[in-house]
């Protein structure tokens, strides 16, 4: 029996659609609750590849609400690209899974994206979001936006060149709340995801970018059970897009600060270093031999100091969570990862 056979005989995917998606390979950037329910189900659907990137490491808090990372993961703080990977390879082990954990910016977007046919957005916050778009559309690949807050989702296929990109969405539609302010329902996470998947694979597989799925932002509300598709218009004429229409990619261009680097996303900081440069985690661990909760693995070290939770990466960069101040994180990053 063929593998597929189900979504096989459904007619317009076909054996051609099949095929197709089989030789394709989708980035999957941020594996929160969108990129790990996107990620899950291309692999179950028999996608080529997949590349996952995340910059964090499994908490009990994400389980509610993220696909197949468990407990344990969350006891032994491990890093999401790496956990998924390995869930990934048991449910379909003919798929090439790749798990980076890095901190996506100008310096690797490009290289994250050589090889790969579709791009979906699994992150959190505008300013990746921005870099994903101005990378997808210099490079002229398909990228599938998602956001989620409270009982609302948010899903649209941004074809380069063709529809609008998200800096012409951004423009003219009400930006979705962080998920902070509102809380998120579960639900919420599988609907939008599963259309995200369902664009991705469209974008894949369909050659014509008809209108009932590319070019709109499809709305939808799991709570009161509503969905809609608004027209997105490529921003052209007097107040040209700075990105699609006239081709100017400052997020991509954006100048590295020197000295460590200060990133604030609601309450989670990231400091990274000047240079990229592996640490000796051994060292870290170390230096934090008076502090009582400490976890490491070959990837990180994690400790909890109060209310603050710290993890260091092999690659230099730290993690600061449940700080008040963005400077009591440079503290910390100064005190064990200080020369
Ligand atoms: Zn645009």
């Amino acid at each position: 029996m063929e593998r597929f056979q189900k979504q096989i005989a459904f007619e317009p995917l076909g054996s051609k659609g099949q095929e197709v998606l089989s030789r394709s390979k989708a980035l999957v950037v941020g594996l929160g609750g969108l990129g790990s329910h996107v990620a899950e189900m291309l692999c179950r659907m028999g996608i080529g590849g997949l590349r996952l990137v995340d910059r964090d490491y499994v908490d009990v808090t994400n389980l509610h609400r993220q696909a197949l990372y468990t407990e344990e993961d969350a006891d032994q703080v491990r890093p999401k690209a790496l956990a998924l990977r390995e869930r990934l390879k048991s449910i379909n082990s003919r798929v090439a899974v790749e798990g980076k954990v890095w901190h996506v910016d100008a310096s690797n977007v490009t290289r994250l994206l050589k090889g790969v046919d579709v791009v979906i957005d699994g992150s959190d916050n505008l300013s990746l979001r921005f870099l994903l778009n101005e990378a997808c559309v210099r490079a002229g690949k398909p990228l599938v936006f998602g956001a989620v807050a409270g009982s609302q989702g948010y899903a649209m296929a941004v074809l380069p060149g063709v529809t609008a990109c998200l800096r012409c969405l951004l423009s003219q539609n009400t930006v979705p709340q962080p998920v902070r302010d509102t809380g998120l329902y579960p639900p919420t996470v599988r609907v939008t995801s599963a259309l995200q998947c369902s664009l991705a694979v469209q974008a894949l597989v369909r050659r014509k970018p008809e209108k009932a799925w590319a070019g709109r932002l499809h709305v939808l509300d799991v709570w009161s059970v509503e969905m809609e598709a608004i027209s997105v218009a490529r921003r052209v004429g007097s107040d040209p897009c700075p990105v699609c229409v006239r081709g100017e990619f400052e997020w991509l261009s954006a100048e590295k600060p020197t000295g460590p680097q200060v990133i604030v996303d609601d309450d989670v900081v990231n400091i990274l270093p000047e240079r990229k440069a592996e640490v000796d985690l051994n060292v870290i661990r170390a230096r934090l031999q008076r502090v009582q909760h400490v976890k490491a693995n070959e990837y990180l070290v994690w400790a909890q100091i109060g209310d603050v939770e710290m993890a260091v990466f092999r690659d230099g960069r730290m993690s600061v969570k449940g700080v008040g101040d963005w400077s009591e994180a440079v503290h910390l990053y100064e005190r064990y990862l200080g020369e």
